[in-house]
């Protein structure tokens, strides 16, 4: 086994992976990356349950882009199995699409105001506009606001009390204006051109982009027992390491918490396999008035498995994370505030010049799959043009 590297990448994930390729691919660079879990991919890894079906552990993970560059990029280590997401909001039995849209609208009001409502909400805005719910409550007119304050007490204000344990305006605005109001008949969750589920599932994929000689990775390895950094000079195994750092873990934790813990929240997963072929009308089915639970994913609708006669579902319950063993930080909880503590964590890093922080938690960020591995790809082009 090579013991001599070049470039270090702390973590697995879509921030890891991605750059550990690049750099032993386009660099020339030997990658040693180190991931504490058992298994590559991050929070996108997926895996058979005990009864055959293949589930997403850390959640439901639908790939959506409109990034050329990156789908292009992931389709060297994957085909896709053609997939649109669509999701209904249970209201009291009800299952109303989500983004609520023109289909919502009219199943949400009788008929003749509907077409009322939506002529207005059509010459106030634009066929196919997204209007973000917090833009839609400052509407003046009283039918529109009529119409806003219906979408936020169904769809969004108790789900986003679920998610984030505060309301949607308390929260940053750029997380609800992710689902906006759409003033369209497209019922899908995501719009983007590029949309789909990795063929054989996402591990293989990992697998296959980490598959290169160049690179070597280490699985169950936490990498602050094997690395430190101090004045300004960082060492793996004792040793000081002048190669490019990667690094996709918590920047809190990197630096012992010195200024207090960044906010998270996290979640808990319950499966649970049925004798049933098919549970619910659509891969995810959002609990946006009532239940603990946010939503409720079907995984065989996600990734088209063939399973007959069962089927496994997953409720997730969202809580603020506390950092005991075993939690993971799935969401920074993004405000001013949180924002500046990070700032103080990202400037000490600062003065480490081979260190780069780059994903959802080193950069402490909302980013989805497509959004990180093309900061992945540029964070690499830069470096590599050095
Ligand atoms: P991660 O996937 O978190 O990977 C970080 C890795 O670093 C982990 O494997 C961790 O074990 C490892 N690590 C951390 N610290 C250390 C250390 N000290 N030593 C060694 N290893 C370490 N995006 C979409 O595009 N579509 C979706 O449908 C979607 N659904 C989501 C659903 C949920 C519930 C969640 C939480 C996220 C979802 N995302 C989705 C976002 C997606 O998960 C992220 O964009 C992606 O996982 C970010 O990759 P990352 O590499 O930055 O982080
Ligand atoms: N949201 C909501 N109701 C819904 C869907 C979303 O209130 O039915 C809000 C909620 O605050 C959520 C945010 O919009 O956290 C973003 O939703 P998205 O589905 O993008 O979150 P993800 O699960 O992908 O992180």
């Amino acid at each position: 086994m090579d013991t001599h590297f070049d470039c270090l990448v702390i973590g697995s994930g879509y921030a890891g992976s991605v750059a550990a390729r690049e750099m032993a691919e386009r660099g020339g660079r030997r990658v040693l990356v180190l991931e504490r879990r058992g298994h590559v991919g991050g929070n996108a890894y997926d895996c058979l349950d005990e009864h055959g079906i293949l589930i997403h552990k850390y959640g439901p993970h639908i790939f959506h882009t409109s990034e050329r560059r990156v789908f292009d990029y992931l389709s060297r280590f994957t085909g896709w199995r053609d997939y649109q997401h669509r999701v209904v909001a249970n209201v009291h039995g009800r299952f109303l699409p989500v983004p609520f849209n023109l289909t919502s609208l009219h199943m949400a009001f009788p008929k003749e105001k509907a077409a009322r409502l939506e002529d207005k909400l059509l010459s106030a805005y634009s066929a196919n506009a997204r209007v973000t719910i917090l833009s839609l409550r400052e509407n003046t007119d009283p039918e529109l606001r009529e119409v806003a304050d219906y979408v936020y007490e169904n769809v969004f204000v108790h789900y986003t009390m679920k998610q984030w344990g505060q309301t949607p305006e308390e929260i940053d605005p750029a997380t609800t204006a992710r689902v906006p109001v759409l003033l369209s008949r497209d019922d899908r969750y995501f719009q983007d051109p590029y949309q789909g589920m990795p063929l054989e599932g996402y591990t293989p994929l990992f697998q296959r982009m980490l598959d290169h000689p160049r690179i070597t990775v280490e699985l169950g390895v936490d990498a602050r027992e094997r690395m430190a950094l101090e004045d300004g000079v960082i060492r793996l195994d004792g040793e000081p390491f002048a190669g490019p750092v990667i690094y996709t873990g918590e920047v809190d934790e990197l630096f012992s918490f010195r200024f207090g813990h960044l906010p998270y929240r996290t979640l808990d997963f319950d499966f649970e396999t049925l004798e049933v072929d098919r549970f619910q009308p659509t891969a995810t089915v959002n609990y946006t008035v009532s239940e603990d639970y946010t939503r409720i994913t079907e995984y065989k609708q996600l990734t088209g498995q063939v399973v007959p006669g069962r089927t496994t579902i997953m409720k997730e319950y969202s809580r603020a994370y506390t950092g005991s063993p075993g939690e993971i930080p799935y969401y920074a909880v993004i405000s001013p505030e949180n924002n500046a503590l990070y700032g103080r964590y990202r400037d000490l890093a600062g003065g480490f010049s081979n260190l780069h922080l780059l994903g959802r938690l080193a950069e402490y960020k909302y980013y989805n799959m497509d959004a990180i591995a093309l900061r992945a790809l540029t964070l690499c082009d830069g470096i590599l043009e050095q």
